[in-house]
């Protein structure tokens, strides 16, 4: 049922039908979320089920996964980051049926019936995924560096080559004596 991925989908028509995509999509498709990235080569992996549920709304269910170069806010340097996205999304043709969706799902306005660019779609789903204030998970600055940034750097480095050691260091080398 797996089927290539199409440049511009008829979404409530492939709901209609239950179709399943699985494919790739260019970051460089997506120069909005580009925008945010230090690079834009790279495959987005896009998984698409289109279906109509009980009640017979139209819905696609997507996940959406890239690696990512993104410029740490810390240290400024780029580190690549999985960025995905997981959307359940109900397509609705008018905004006042926004209100009547059922609580899982995210509103997907077709104000016409022009067929969708598909990449468009997966691009707003992975900024909204982007974080926030990229940053690296280990400490890729010492702590007080971010703090006395401004202050003199050679007291900074005396203060690191200098380090007290621990309370409890120094009384286990007394007891050793
Ligand atoms: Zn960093």
């Amino acid at each position: 049922m797996h089927q290539k991925l199409p440049k511009e989908i008829d979404p409530i028509r492939l709901a209609q039908n239950g179709l399943k995509y699985d494919g790739q999509i260019l970051l460089s498709d997506m120069p909005r979320l580009a925008k945010s990235l230090h690079s834009d080569s790279g495959l987005v992996e896009v998984l698409l089920a289109f279906d109509i549920d009980e009640i017979g709304t139209p819905y696609v269910k997507g996940e959406f996964t890239v690696p990512v170069s993104i410029v740490c806010e810390r240290c400024m340097l780029p580190m690549t980051i999985s960025l995905s996205a997981n959307c359940l999304l109900a397509m609705v043709v008018s905004e006042k049926l926004i209100d009547k969706l059922a609580e899982q799902y995210d509103p997907w306005l077709l104000e016409s019936s022009e067929p969708v660019l598909l990449s468009k779609v997966v691009e707003d789903e992975l900024i909204l995924a982007l974080p926030l204030v990229p940053r690296h998970t280990d400490a890729c600055l010492p702590s007080d560096a971010w703090s006395t940034i401004s202050d003199d750097s050679d007291y900074n480095k005396e203060q690191e080559d200098d380090k007290p050691e621990s309370p409890f260091a120094i009384l286990s080398s007394l007891k050793k004596q």
